[in-house]
């Protein structure tokens, strides 16, 4: 009852990149950047371990940016000439590449860390990629002219990738559509669709990541335009439920999300934001209770996977730890607190 784990990206040692961004530069090459990417990986999974989560992850420590660590692997991508894009309806401008030819892998995407995290843990290992819709706003296209074309074709790769990752162990493979929350419309009109071509023949759990985003100015600036009711959840959440993915999440603590939102997606294991990302100010145990305890009133106990609402890669390394330790406190105290709550379903 109440598996915890994190969105999925966490923050890079300062040995490994620059700390506290977004898009971070590598601090080393070559065969000394990989066992450096090694071994922030191995680190990163001790210290969830070590903290009390259920569900552990690579920390997304051998990519430099959620999306674009997929698109390096991939054939028909010109990163030598990238341009730039405002991206998730302009709320910011990034340095994008550009698609130039029909998208092919060029193999393995995250064998690498995907393998040895496998091998170091025998917690359920969750592995996140890019999902289709994320993918086209976050890369310039320069070939297909048409994004519902191009994400079916990215989702195709992404299903290439996602099977051999099941088979190389993982047991919940997530994807992380931000862009599901700007983009409603599209979203339910093909997105999801795109969604399940990813995950198309995988039998592990099948999990998918909306948020706000992570918590740079970019992101809150954009937050307090959106009113005193985020409703966004309400657009997609429908075609979501009626789709083959199996887990959801949304934000809930710190968020305007109405909870009422969660009613949308009966039936499905239910992902809860208890863990606000857009703050260094720690969640106490019993904060991070309470959250379980108003979801619990939307979703059932046993559907119900505490977790942070977005990644935390751009927090500091301390605060993550420490966001870590209270997802997992929170959750025990949940746990004694609500073992016997039937009542709420
Ligand atoms: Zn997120």
């Amino acid at each position: 009852m109440f598996e915890t784990a994190i969105a999925g990206s966490l923050p890079k040692p300062s040995w490994l990149s620059e700390t506290e961004k977004l898009w971070p530069q590598w601090k080393l090459a070559g065969a000394e950047l990989q066992q450096a990417k090694a071994d922030a990986t191995l680190l990163w999974i001790k210290a969830q371990e070590d903290a009390g989560l259920d569900i552990v992850g690579d920390g997304e420590q051998s990519r430099q940016h959620f999306v674009h660590g997929f698109l390096e692997q991939v054939e028909g991508i010109d990163f030598e000439h990238k341009v730039e894009m405002g991206i998730r309806n302009d709320r910011y401008k990034a340095m994008v590449p550009q698609v130039v030819a029909p998208l092919r892998l060029k193999g393995r995407v995250h064998a690498f860390e995907a393998q040895l995290a496998r091998a170091h843990t025998t917690r359920k290992l969750k592995f996140t990629l890019p999902g289709p819709l994320t993918i086209v706003d976050t890369v310039a296209d320069n070939y297909y002219g048409d994004r519902r074309k191009m994400a079916f074709a990215f989702a195709e790769l992404l299903n290439q990738e996602a099977l051999a990752l099941e088979a190389d162990g993982v047991d919940i493979i997530q994807f992380d559509e931000p862009a599901f929350n700007v983009y409603m419309k599209d979203a339910a009109d093909w997105g999801v669709q795109a969604l399940e071509i990813a995950a198309r023949g995988l039998k592990c759990t099948t999990a998918v990541h909306i948020c706000y985003g992570y918590g740079i100015k970019a992101n809150t600036d954009w937050k307090e335009t959106l009113g005193q009711e985020w409703r966004q959840y309400a657009q997609i959440f429908p075609a979501l439920a009626a789709s083959s993915i199996q887990q959801i999440s949304l934000e809930c603590y710190h968020s305007h999300v109405p909870p009422e939102m969660m009613d949308l997606l009966k039936g499905k294991d239910v992902m809860v934001g208890v863990i606000d990302v857009a703050s260094d100010v720690i969640e106490t145990p019993e904060q991070v209770a309470d959250t379980i305890g108003m979801a619990l009133q939307h979703v059932p106990k046993e559907r119900l996977f505490p977790c942070t609402n977005c990644g935390l890669a751009p927090m500091s390394r301390e605060v993550a730890l420490k966001k870590l330790e209270a997802l997992a406190q929170g959750a025990a105290l949940a746990r004694a607190r609500y073992a016997e709550a039937g009542a709420c379903e």
